[in-house]
Formats: structure tokens, C-alpha cells, sequence
């Protein structure tokens, strides 16, 4: 089991249920745009916001959104996204560095040379006096090129070398441990680090994550950086992430994606919720399970249902979360006809199989896997959505 490290109000590893997180894309020194998006990555449920502190104007205004965000009621814990200029930032701004529930130091772009441990350590003694974590996120686009360097040459000289990219996963994994080994010297306990290595493709994460769990008992962030946009970015992140997960691998996670324009940035947070209960793990809403519909279903009748009853649990949430405790375990089966409607159905606690082309025309509801009712005419939806309503009331009272 990793250690646990407290960040704020979160908890990270040490068998506490997995975190989840997101990043805001907007000018962190526009104070009111990043409360906002703040506020909503927080409301569509991530743990952790992480915002970009890379200018003095940004370090300036953290504050003022750490106050935003607590006025509005959002306590949400904010993470400050450091390279090149950390160690100034945190030095010259102490509110900044107060308002901040963990910092994150990419140890590739904290400098070059002699300056790269000083400043590195500058940040660590940052993190010491104001009692923060780190996470110390290797990225493997932003790879300590001075320590590849030191390896690619190390492996040159082996009878056997390596393949490069068997270097170059090596390089990300060190650049990680011997970055945590190094805050450690520096009197940072263990923990207070998290430590992760990002890579852009699915195998090179699999690999990397699976040694580094091997090799050390730090807390652990996941993700696929530069997943990418849409389906793409969901099916790569969910197909590595799973399989680590899987395996135990993982406190806390993050889902790189890349919103459409003017898109909507809060999807991250659904899809890394999405993940984490599809496999399990969490639950966060109740879960509806539909047919994909087929031959047997020509009408939208069907689709409709399903996609009102998705909708009305996800605006029911945020108030049933706090009034039926445990609903966010309840499944709703919306199943297409006869075929394996009534199979589901009875495994979900609500479901219903519609009536398929050419079945009769009424559809049965099954509670807790008895079949309670059979719906007819054309307020299937709104009658349906009703005993979903009751159930809820009854059963999360
Ligand atoms: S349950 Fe019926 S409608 Fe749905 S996919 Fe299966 S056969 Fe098609």
C-alpha cells in the first residue's frame, strides 16, 4: 500500500478511495475566470483543482481565488502548477505559496546545471515552511534531458544495451525517484510526496507505472498526458488507466483530455468519474444501463427514454447526494425489447424493456428484480421517471 499524504481536506493513497482531478485552462491571473472554472470542476466532483502558476501577476492573484472560491462555499483543495520559475514564485509570493494545498514541480523544468538542485531545493524548503505535499510530476515531454543524457551514456557502454525507448521509460522513472529521494534529503517527509510520470502513449504508461510501483511506496497520480481530444483522448486514458487500476495502481487520477473549442472543460471530470465506477472503484451517480438498440427498435422512443432518465438523475444529484445517501449506487436498466430487456431489467434495482417493432405495446418496469407494473399509451417516460423518483425516496430515505 502507498503512504498516505493529506492535501487539505483530501486524502491520497494509503487505501483512501481514489482521487479525482482536473486542471483549469484559463489565465490564472484572471481571478474570476479561474474561480469560476474552479467552482464548476469541483461541482461536476474533482477533488483536487489544479491551477498554472507561471507569471507574478498569476502568483499575485491566487490568493484572491483561494477567497472567491471560499465565499462561494467551495473548499476545494487548489494545487499550483510550477516549471521554470517556481522556485521565485513561491519565494517572492509566501501568500501564494499559503494559499496553495500542494504544489506540483515538474523536476525537468525546474533549471539546468548547478542552479537545478538550489532551485529544486528552493521549492522543497517552500513546501517545508508552509507545510505543503508536493507532487513531483515527471512528464516524459519535459524529461530531465540531462539525466537521459547521463543513462543513453550508462546503457552505451553496457555488453547489452537497451532499446532507446527502454532508456527513456528508465529516464522518467529515476527522474521521478531520485527527484523524491532529493526533497527527502532536503527534510521533506515521505509523506508529503506524490509522485507521477506521465507519457502520451498507453504501453509506455503501462510500463512506467508498473516499475514505479515496483520500486517505491509513494502515493501515485495517473494519467495519460496529451491524450488528445474526444473519443480518442477517453478510450486511450480509459485503456491505460483500467489496466493499471486494475492492478492496484493509482491513488489519484486525472484525465488529460482536450476540450472541443469552446467546449466544455468539466467532461474530464465525468469521464475520470465514468472510469472509476464503471470498474468499481467509486461510485459517484447512479448508473444506467441501455441497450445499444438495434433492428428491433426503429422508433427514437427508445433512445429518448434512455437519455431522460440519464439527464434527470444527473440534475437530481446534486441535491439527492446530500438528501439519499448511497443512491449514487443505484442502477437504472432502459432496455430496447424482449430480447434482453427483461434479463437486465430484473438486475437492475429499476429497469424497463420497451417494446421492441412488432412486440405488444407495453412496456414492463422491474423493482429490486420483480416486475412491479406494466407501462402503456404515451406517458411511458413520465410514469417511468415517477418510480424512479419513489424508488429513490424508499429505498435512500
Ligand atoms: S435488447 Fe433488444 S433492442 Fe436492445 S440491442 Fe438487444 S435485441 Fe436490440
Amino acid at each position: 500500500m502507498t503512504r498516505a499524504v493529506r492535501v487539505g481536506e483530501v486524502l491520497i493513497g494509503g487505501g483512501a478511495p481514489i482521487v479525482v482531478q482536473s486542471m483549469t485552462n484559463t489565465d490564472t491571473a484572471d481571478v474570476h475566470a479561474t474561480a469560476r472554472q474552479a467552482e464548476a470542476l469541483a461541482r461536476a466532483g474533482s477533488e483536487l483543482v489544479r491551477i498554472t502558476v507561471d507569471t507574478p501577476e498569476a502568483a499575485a492573484q491566487v490568493p484572491r481565488i483561494r477567497e472567491r472560491l471560499d465565499a462561494l462555499g467551495c473548499r476545494v483543495p487548489l494545487v499550483g502548477d510550477f516549471h521554470y520559475n517556481g522556485h521565485k514564485l513561491l519565494t517572492q509570493y509566501p501568500e501564494c505559496a499559503a494559499a496553495l494545498a500542494k504544489y506540483r514541480i515538474n523536476p525537468g523544468n525546474v533549471g539546468k546545471g548547478a542552479k537545478r538542485d538550489e532551485q529544486f531545493a528552493t521549492m522543497i524548503e517552500c513546501a517545508l515552511r508552509h507545510g505543503k505535499p508536493v507532487r513531483i510530476g515527471v512528464n516524459w515531454g519535459s524529461l530531465d534531458q540531462a539525466l537521459l543524457a547521463r543513462l543513453m551514456d550508462e546503457n552505451g557502454k553496457q555488453a547489452s544495451p537497451l532499446d532507446s525507448n527502454d532508456v527513456m521509460r528508465e529516464a522518467v522513472i529515476r527522474s521521478a525517484l531520485e527527484s523524491a529521494q532529493q526533497a527527502r534529503e532536503c527534510g521533506l517527509p515521505a509523506e508529503r510526496i506524490v509522485l507521477s510520470c506521465k507519457m502520451s502513449r498507453v504501453q509506455d504508461l503501462i510500463a512506467v507505472y508498473r516499475a514505479l510501483a515496483g520500486r517505491c511506496d509513494y502515493a501515485l497520480h495517473l494519467g495519460l498526458t496529451e491524450a488528445g481530444m474526444g473519443s480518442k483522448g477517453i478510450v486511450a486514458s480509459a485503456a491505460a488507466m483500467a489496466v493499471l487500476l486494475q492492478e492496484g495502481i493509482g491513488d489519484t487520477i486525472r484525465v488529460s483530455l482536450t476540450p472541443e473549442p469552446g467546449g466544455d472543460r468539466t467532461r474530464e471530470v465525468q469521464v475520470a468519474q465514468e472510469l472509476l465506477q464503471s470498474m468499481g472503484l467509486r461510485a459517484f451517480s447512479p448508473m444506467v444501463s441501455a441497450c445499444p438498440g438495434c433492428g428491433r427498435t426503429t422508433s427514437t422512443v427508445f433512445q429518448e427514454l434512455a437519455q431522460r432518465i440519464e439527464s434527470y438523475l444527473k440534475h437530481q444529484m446534486p441535491v439527492w447526494r446530500a438528501s439519499h445517501p448511497g443512491v449514487e449506487n443505484m442502477r437504472v436498466a432502459v432496455m430496447g425489447c424482449v430480447v434482453n430487456g427483461p434479463g437486465e431489467s430484473k438486475h437492475a434495482d429499476v429497469g424497463i424493456s420497451l417494446p421492441g417493432t412488432g412486440e405488444v405495446p407495453v412496456a414492463p418496469v422491474y423493482v429490486d428484480g420483480k416486475k412491479t407494473v406494466t407501462l402503456k399509451g404515451e406517458r411511458i417516460a413520465e410514469e417511468f421517471q415517477s418510480i424512479v423518483e419513489r424508488y429513490v425516496k424508499q429505498k435512500y430515505a
